[in-house]
């Protein structure tokens, strides 16, 4: 189901005032955890000035210790959609269980899968049983065949609406969190007809670089880019190293749009 030989044209997702694939990119961005109102308020505000209409935010957070912050669960998705109200915006947000996909429907508008999840195949099937869009990142150590093949199983119980987003793998490369698999983008273009997307935050796993990453996803044929964004991230809860401030925000998207590649 997933693959170009069965559909050639695109799979465009159309979220509210989102589109997803086809001619036009998008930019999601977001703190990697909802902290607060003030917090999701702050970032909201300066998406929405520049046009960034997906507001991404963890309440349910896969942290590899489980002394770290494990998210706000109900109360932080309810604030990302209180927020997301107030600036019209459209939410993304993980689900770890089969159980929270009730939650999921009523507070946010597209699944994220965590890379850490990525062959949870009850997870997987549970979110192909809804009818909401489902943004599927891929596995620390997946291969592009499982990363396909994870679509396969949330297509396979009806759910259309998938999308892939390559966030970096697992080598023995130290300089960034993890490997950004650039070749990835092109490949999944090619082989399969789902919108492709690039996590320049949890692939790099450091701000310095995410411009020129975020250009060359873009260049590789991808059809939006994720990038971490939080108004104080020093004091972030989770992923403070590689979280922007809304300053570098403003920078990085007018890096991306002066580019031209954006569009
Ligand atoms: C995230 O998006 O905050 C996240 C936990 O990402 P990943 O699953 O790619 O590590
Ligand atoms: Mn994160």
């Amino acid at each position: 189901l997933v693959s170009r030989q069965t559909k050639s044209e695109d799979t465009i997702i159309r979220v509210k005032d989102a589109i997803i694939g086809g001619s036009a990119h998008v930019l999601i961005a977001g703190p990697c955890s909802v902290e607060s109102l003030e917090q999701m308020r702050a970032v909201a505000a300066a998406m929405k000035s520049v046009g960034a209409g997906i507001l991404r935010g963890g309440a349910f957070k896969p942290r590899t210790s489980p002394y770290d912050f494990q998210g706000l669960g109900l109360e932080g998705l309810k604030m990302l959609k209180e927020v997301a109200d107030e600036f019209d915006m459209v939410t993304i947000s993980e689900i770890m269980t089969p159980s929270q996909m009730e939650a999921a429907a009523q507070y946010i508008d597209i699944i994220q899968i965590g890379a850490r999840n990525m062959q949870n195949f009850d997870l997987l099937k549970a979110a192909g049983q809804t009818n909401m869009p489902v943004l599927l990142k891929r596995g620390i150590a997946a291969t592009l065949d499982e990363f396909v093949l994870a679509a396969e199983y949330i297509m396979s119980e009806g759910n259309e609406q998938v999308m892939l987003i390559e966030r970096g793998i697992r080598t023995y490369e130290k300089w960034t969190r993890n490997t950004l698999d650039i070749s990835a983008v092109p490949l999944l273009k090619q082989e399969t007809h789902l919108p492709v997307l690039v996590d320049v935050s949890h692939s790099t796993g450091r701000k310095d670089i995410l411009l020129p990453c975020a250009k060359a996803a873009l260049a590789a044929g991808a059809d939006g880019v994720m990038v971490e964004t939080h108004p104080d991230p020093q004091a972030a809860l989770s992923d403070a190293a590689q979280q922007i401030n809304i300053d570098q925000f403003y920078a990085f998207w007018s890096g991306l749009y002066g580019s031209g590649l954006y569009r």
